[in-house]
C-alpha cells in the first residue's frame, strides 16, 4: 500500500479523534461566527506530488482554508432559505459517509440501503400528513426534485398524445402554466426541452399577492382548447411565502386534464402549525410535490425529497430507466432507485433525515415550524416600527421582505444598505426584487434562531440607519 496510505489507516483514530474534536469546537462556537467573510484570500493550492496525510493536510486547511468558512447553519443567516443542521442530522449525515452504501435497491446480494430511504419517506410523509399514495426519494435539492417531478410529468404528457419523449424527444412545444415558479422550476423546464420561453404565463391575484388567479388559470385553460398541460403551484414563493389556492386547483383536476406539480420546497412544512396548516388544504391530490430537506428539516444539504403519485410509477420509470445496462435487472420487476430518479450511484442521502426524525419526531418538528413563524412575526413588528423601513408584503409564514422607506426604487442604495450590514459579520440577508421594487429577504428556518438573536440584529440594523449608510 502507499505510505501515506498505510499511515493514515494506522492513525485512524486519530484522525476521527481531531475531525470530531474540530467539529465540535465549531458547532460551540458557531453563535459568534462571522456570518460573512472577506473574500480577498482566493485559495489556489498546487496538488502535491507526495501526500501530506490527513493530519498534515488538515493543518492546511486550518490555516488557508478554514477561516472562508461562514455561519451558514448559524441563528443569523437568514439569507436564501437557509436552514440548519440539528445534531442528530449531523450524527446521520457523518453516518453516511462512515458507511457509504450505494443506494439503489431492497433485494439483491448487497446493499440494500434503499430500505432505509424508504422508510424515511415514510416517516416524512407521516410528519407531513401526506398519504401513502406517494412513491418518494432523496437528491440533491429542491432543484433536482422539481426537475425529476416535471421529468415525469414530461411523459405523462407525452403519453396523452400517444408519444413516448423519453425515446422520441419532443417534438412540439407543450403547454405548462404557472404564476409565480421558483427558477429553479424555470432551469428544470429548460433543462427537459419544454424551452422556458414556452411557459404559459398565469396572472397573480390583486392585492399585493403573488398566488395565482385562479379566473385568469381557467381562462388559459379554455385557450389551450382541451389540451393537456403542466400545472406547476407554489406552496411557499420565496419572496412572500404566498400559497395557491390547493382546493380549487384540486376541483379543476375533476374538469380538465393536467398534471399537478406543487413546489412546496419549504412551505410544506406549515402543515405542522395549526394556524397555518389550511393553506395545504387539497395538496394530497398533487401528482408530484417538491420538498427541501436542508430548509425547514435542518439537516445539512445536499437533501431534498420528491413524491410522486405511485399510479406514475410506470411512467417514472420509462423517464428514468437504466436499462440498457442489463446486469441491472428488468426496471418494472424490481425496485431499484436508479430507474426513478437522475442519478445512478448514490449516497444514502435518507439517513440524516431517518436521524433528525426520530431523535425529534412530530413534537420537535412543531417546535421549530411555530418558532420560525414566531420569530417571522417579531421581526416584521421591528420593521414597521422603525420608520427607516418598510415591509413590502405582509409576514404570510417565515420570511420577511421589506426596503428601505421610500427607496424601494433606488436598487444602488438598498444593495449599499444591504451589504453593510451584511459586512458586519452579525447577520446575512439576501437582495432581492419583488414586483418591480428592491428589497431584502430575511428567511427564519433555523431552529437555533432565538429572540436574542433579533435582538442582536435589530441593534445592528439600527447602528447602521443612525450611521445614515
Ligand atoms: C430553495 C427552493 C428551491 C430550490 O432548492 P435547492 O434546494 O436550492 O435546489 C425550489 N423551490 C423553492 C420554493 C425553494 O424555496
Amino acid at each position: 500500500m502507499n505510505k501515506q496510505l498505510q499511515e493514515d489507516l494506522s492513525s485512524l483514530e486519530k484522525i476521527m479523534q481531531l475531525v470530531s474534536r474540530q467539529g465540535l469546537d465549531y458547532l460551540k462556537q458557531i453563535e459568534e461566527r462571522h456570518t460573512s467573510v472577506n473574500h480577498e484570500a482566493v485559495p489556489g493550492g498546487r496538488l502535491p506530488e507526495k501526500g501530506l496525510g490527513t493530519i498534515e493536510t488538515l493543518q492546511q486547511f486550518n490555516s488557508r482554508l478554514e477561516p472562508l468558512m461562514v455561519a451558514a447553519s448559524g441563528p443569523r443567516y437568514w439569507g436564501f432559505v437557509t436552514g440548519g443542521t440539528t445534531p442528530a442530522a449531523i450524527a446521520g449525515d457523518w453516518l453516511t459517509t462512515v458507511y457509504d452504501q450505494n443506494t439503489q435497491t431492497i433485494t439483491g446480494d448487497g446493499d440494500i440501503s434503499a430500505a432505509i430511504e424508504l422508510e424515511t419517506v415514510r416517516l416524512l410523509l407521516e410528519l407531513l400528513e401526506l398519504p401513502d399514495e406517494f412513491l418518494g426519494g432523496f437528491v440533491t435539492g429542491a432543484t433536482m426534485s422539481n426537475f425529476t417531478c416535471l421529468a415525469v410529468a414530461r411523459q405523462w404528457l407525452g403519453q396523452q398524445d400517444g408519444a413516448d419523449i423519453a425515446k422520441e424527444g419532443i417534438t412540439q412545444p407543450l403547454p405548462v402554466l404557472t404564476a409565480t415558479p421558483h427558477s429553479s422550476s424555470v432551469k428544470s423546464l429548460a433543462l427537459l426541452g419544454f424551452g422556458s420561453n414556452h411557459i404559459i404565463s398565469v396572472k397573480t391575484m390583486e392585492g399585493n399577492r403573488e398566488a395565482m388567479d385562479m379566473s385568469d388559470l381557467e381562462t388559459k385553460i379554455l385557450q389551450l382548447n382541451g389540451r393537456p398541460f403542466i400545472l406547476i403551484s407554489s406552496a411557499g414563493t420565496v419572496n412572500t411565502v404566498d400559497f395557491d389556492d390547493f382546493t380549487a386547483i384540486a376541483a379543476l383536476k375533476k374538469k380538465y386534464q393536467f398534471w399537478w406539480h406543487i413546489d412546496a420546497a419549504f412551505g410544506g412544512f406549515a402543515i405542522l402549525s395549526d394556524a397555518h396548516k389550511q393553506l395545504l388544504q387539497g395538496w394530497e391530490q398533487a401528482d408530484s410535490i417538491t420538498v427541501d430537506g436542508h430548509k425547514w428539516l435542518n439537516v445539512p444539504y445536499e437533501n431534498a425529497v420528491f413524491f410522486i403519485k405511485r399510479r406514475h410509477r410506470l411512467l417514472q420509470v420509462s423517464t428514468f430507466q437504466n436499462s440498457n445496462a442489463p446486469y441491472l435487472g428488468d426496471p418494472l420487476e424490481q425496485f431499484n432507485y436508479l430507474n426513478l430518479l437522475p442519478e445512478n450511484s448514490r449516497r444514502l442521502k435518507a439517513l440524516p433525515a431517518w436521524f433528525t426524525l426520530n431523535a425529534y419526531g412530530r413534537e420537535g418538528y412543531r417546535y421549530i415550524i411555530e418558532n420560525s413563524i414566531q420569530l417571522a412575526r417579531n421581526f416584521e413588528a421591528f420593521i414597521e416600527s422603525c420608520p427607516q423601513l418598510q415591509l413590502l408584503a405582509p409576514v404570510r409564514l417565515n420570511t420577511v421582505c421589506f426596503s428601505l422607506a421610500g427607496a424601494a426604487g433606488d436598487a444602488g442604495k438598498v444593495a449599499a444598505f444591504l451589504s453593510a450590514l451584511n459586512k458586519t459579520g452579525e447577520v446575512f440577508m439576501t437582495q432581492t426584487q419583488y414586483k418591480g421594487q428592491a428589497g431584502i429577504r430575511a428567511a427564519f428556518v433555523n431552529f437555533r434562531t432565538t429572540e436574542k438573536d433579533i435582538e442582536r440584529v435589530k441593534t445592528s440594523v439600527l447602528r447602521l440607519l443612525t450611521a445614515g449608510t
